[in-house]
Order: C-alpha cells, then structure tokens, then sequence
C-alpha cells in the first residue's frame, strides 16, 4: 500500500510490521475488546520519526491509533482495521534525571517500572503507582491520566508533568518540556493532551517530578461502623499526618468476605464490621509512626468512629493486610466474567450510591454477586459483579450505575477512561456545552479526524 511504502522509505523498512508480522498483542488491549489487525505496525525511534509517520499519515488521509503497553481497560488503544498501529516502544530512554530538582526527562515509551527504578536509585520515588507497572507505559499513563495507588499522596499523572513534547497530527512537533512549576505563559497546552487518549496528538517525551523516598511505613487494618465513619477517620489520619496518608482503602463486607473465601486467608478480628479500611501513613521512623498512629486509631476507636483497629508489627504483616486488599488479581479466576466498573463520586456521597446501586442490582438479580471497594479517599469506588450472576447483563449493569453516577453528580470513569467501553455512556458526565468544546479542541487540533478515530466519542 502506497502510504505503508512511503513510511518505510522515510523511516526505514525495519521500523514497519504487516501482515502476520504484526505480532498478536498489536491487535487489542488488556479490555478483552475484539481484536483487529491494522494495515500496519509501525515502531519508530525518535521524534522525528514520529512527525514524518503522522505527516506522511495526514497527506495519505489514514487513521493512526497510538499505543503504549497495550494495558488499557477501556479499548482505547485497539486499532482500526484501515489504520496504522503506531507503537511507541522503541522510544523506551529515561533520558536524565536532576535528583536536587527532582526532574526526570523521559521517551515516552519507557515503561512506570523504569521510572520507578530510576528515581528509587537516586533516593526519589514517583508519584504513580499501579498493578501493571512493568508493561504500562509513561505515553500511555499521561494518555489515559493513571492514578492508581498514590494519588490521595500526590494526585494523578497530571500532577506530577511538569512538560511534555507532542506530534500532532499534522505532523508538527509541540516542544513543551520547561522543567518549571511556574510557567503562566496562556493555555496550559500540555494539559490538553493528558487524559486525551491518543485523540489530539503523539506524546513523545516528559518532564515528570519526583518525590523524596519514605524512610518508614506503618499500615493498620481498621473495623468500621459504618460508611460515615470513612471520611470522618480519613479527615483525622490528614490532621495528624499532613500530607503523609499514603493509602486509605475502603473495603465493604462483601468484598473481605469473598477475598478472605478465595485467598484462604484469616479474618484480623473476631467479630464481623460492616466496613474495613486498610490505611498506610509514612515518615522518617518506623517505631514513631506507629505509636503516632496507634494514638489517632485509639481516639478515633474511643468516639466510636471506629469500631476495632490493629496496627502491623511488621513488614510482612502489613503485606497480608494488603493481599486481602489485592483479592482484585483474582477476579479473573474466580468471576464468569468478572464485570469492573470505576466510577467516582463525591466522597460523602460514596455510601448512599453504593446502598442505591446495590438495592437496585438486588431487585433485578437477587442471585448477583457484587464486590463493593475503592480508593475512597480519591472518591474512586469500584464495583464488580461476576458476570455469570446477572445472566450475562453487564450493558443492564452499566446503564444502571450510570444514570445513578449521572443522578450523583459523579464520573462514570475514575481512572480507565473512556476509549470504546464507556463512549455509549459519555454523556452522564459531560454536559452537552462541554462534549461541544471537546469537539471544538478535536476539530481543532486534528481537522481531518485522523488520531484515534472513534474512541473517546464520535464527531
Ligand atoms: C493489572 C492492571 C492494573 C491496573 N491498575 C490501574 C490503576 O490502578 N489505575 C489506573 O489508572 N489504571 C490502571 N490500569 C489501566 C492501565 O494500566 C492504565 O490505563 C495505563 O495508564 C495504560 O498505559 P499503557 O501504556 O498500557 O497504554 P495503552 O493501553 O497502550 O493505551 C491507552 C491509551 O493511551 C493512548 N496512548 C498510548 N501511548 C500514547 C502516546 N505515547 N501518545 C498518545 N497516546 C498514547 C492509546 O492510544 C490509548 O488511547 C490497570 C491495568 C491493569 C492491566
């Protein structure tokens, strides 16, 4: 085909995969979506080999889907079958790190992980975290704006980019890596393309920060009354760790009960609490979180906001605090199929959703089986129901805890995104004067419609 022949010369023939040498994985996401073959994977090294693809793509008027580690939940990042994959994997160099400024410059194709060692290595930790950390890539986390584990900490991915380089899809570099905090110099332009899902342009290099590493952690495992008392002892462990409450996981009954069930694991206390939250604060020394710590869970046990606490003695113990919390890499396993829905709402509201969503699930599918758990403290709650328990009607589930995020005032994607999944359903969170400036910023950015086409929403 004349525009794949045209890239090959630009840019070398090795650089582009047809046919059966596309390998498999080219093909879909971790969201199970139907695989399609592209016309072409095209894998370059460099900026300018991304600007000479998305030209050559724009005059020949042919669609390019980017793709980072292909560990999207939302379909985002499955090809077209009339366009061109455009893997950035090849572009893998932590390129410089400034530990006293706590900068790192990277490609965008360098995995979390890399980053995460990088910055461990010169005693920084970055500021995301999340379960597919040796596959995802920084492209994609910036893409799909990941948050994951520390966001109560240090927010998501767009708190911690300081710059970024963008190939539109012209073709035209967007050369926007100042190391700075301060930079009020008009449009934020780079904040356009986090979260955008491949649809306004090819991000190709960062500036991310970094974060001074914890000394010491400690973790406790706390019984709750009930859901108020969530945020009431979030509000107090922020009090009394400013800016060091590095987890607050709220699990609902159902949910320690079924991880207990599948791990063979043992319950922390005797008695059964509607509630379990899993918090983790840091600091410089271990002994003296832990006392700091047991004074806070004491007064908070002693105004009745929470009902029963232990605190780990050790590392290991709090490791088996957290298996109970990451029962999720079972889900899989033990659900026919597991449906996830990630939603977010405001923090006070979580409880009463999770009663209306479950009260409603109750009456349409008095045999499903839901586990109710979430981050909380970033007003994430996920939701997931097996499959199998409400005869295969997860479009049902959908609409059902959909209009009830729209009737909340809440967002039908936490931290996913929108890709194909949840395009139906857009429309619960943006109001129709904000998916008309969405647009507006596409037509803009990508008159002829040749970035990810189709994912996100339809123009
Ligand atoms: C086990 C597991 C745990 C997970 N946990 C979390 C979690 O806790 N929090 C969370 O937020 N997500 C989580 N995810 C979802 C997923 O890992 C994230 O969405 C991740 O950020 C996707 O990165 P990726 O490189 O795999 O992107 P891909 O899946 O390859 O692509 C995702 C989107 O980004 C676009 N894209 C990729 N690279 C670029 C680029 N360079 N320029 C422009 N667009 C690009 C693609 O077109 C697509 O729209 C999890 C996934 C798995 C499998």
């Amino acid at each position: 085909m004349e525009v794949i022949d045209a890239i090959a010369r630009a840019i070398g023939p090795d650089r582009v995969q047809t046919g059966d040498a596309i390998p498999a994985r080219h093909r879909t996401d971790w969201s199970g979506a139907a695989p399609v073959q592209p016309l072409a994977l095209v894998r370059p090294r460099s900026t300018e080999e991304v600007s000479a693809v998305l030209r050559l793509c724009s005059a020949h008027r042919v669609p390019v889907v980017p793709q980072g580690g292909l560990t999207g939940l939302a379909g985002a990042a499955v090809p077209g079958a009339d366009a061109i994959a455009l893997s950035l994997d090849r572009m893998n160099a932590v390129e410089s790190l400034d530990a006293a400024a706590a900068t790192l410059t990277v490609q965008a194709g360098a995995t979390l992980e890399a980053v995460q060692q990088a910055a461990t290595a010169h005693g920084l930790q970055f500021g995301v975290d999340l379960g597919a950390r040796g596959s995802c890539q920084i492209g994609g986390n910036l893409a799909t704006n990941a948050g994951g584990n520390g966001v109560l900490q240090f927010g998501m991915m767009r708190e911690q980019t300081l710059g970024l380089e963008v190939v539109l899809a012209d073709g035209s570099v967007l050369p926007m890596l100042r190391p700075m905090i301060k930079n009020n110099t008009g449009y934020d332009l780079k904040q356009l393309f986090i979260g955008a899902e491949g649809t306004l342009g090819v991000i190709t290099r960062a500036v991310l920060r970094l974060h001074p590493a914890p000394r010491a952690r400690a973790a406790a495992w706390v019984a709750l009354p009930d859901f108020d008392a969530a945020p009431a002892l979030l509000g107090r462990l922020q009090a009394h760790f400013p800016g060091a409450v590095a987890a607050f996981e709220l699990m609902w009954r159902d949910f320690v009960e079924t991880s207990l069930r599948w791990q063979k694991l043992r319950e922390p206390f005797e008695a059964a609490h509607p509630f379990a939250a899993l918090v983790e604060v840091v600091g410089r020394d271990e002994a003296a979180l832990r006392d700091a710590l047991e004074d806070v869970l004491g007064n908070a046990m002693a105004d009745g906001v929470a009902a029963d606490a232990t605190i780990a003695q050790s590392q290991s113990q709090a490791q088996a605090f957290w298996k109970i919390r990451e029962a999720t890499a079972e889900l899989p396993v033990h659900m026919h199929p597991p449906i996830n829905l990630d939603v977010s709402l405001p923090m006070r509201e979580i409880g009463r959703f999770a009663q209306v969503c479950r009260a409603a699930f109750d009456a349409r599918w008095p045999a499903h089986h839901s586990l109710f758990f979430g981050h909380v403290g970033d007003s994430n709650l996920h939701i997931t129901t097996d499959g199998q328990s409400i005869g295969g009607e997860a479009d049902e589930l959908e609409r059902i805890v959909y209009a009830q995020v729209a009737a909340f005032g809440g967002s039908i994607s936490a931290e996913h995104g929108i890709g194909l999944h949840k395009k139906p359903y857009l429309g619960a969170s943006r109001s129709p004067a904000e998916l008309a400036a969405m647009r507006a910023i596409r037509q803009a950015l990508d008159p002829l419609r040749l970035l990810n086409p189709g994912k996100v929403f339809d123009l």
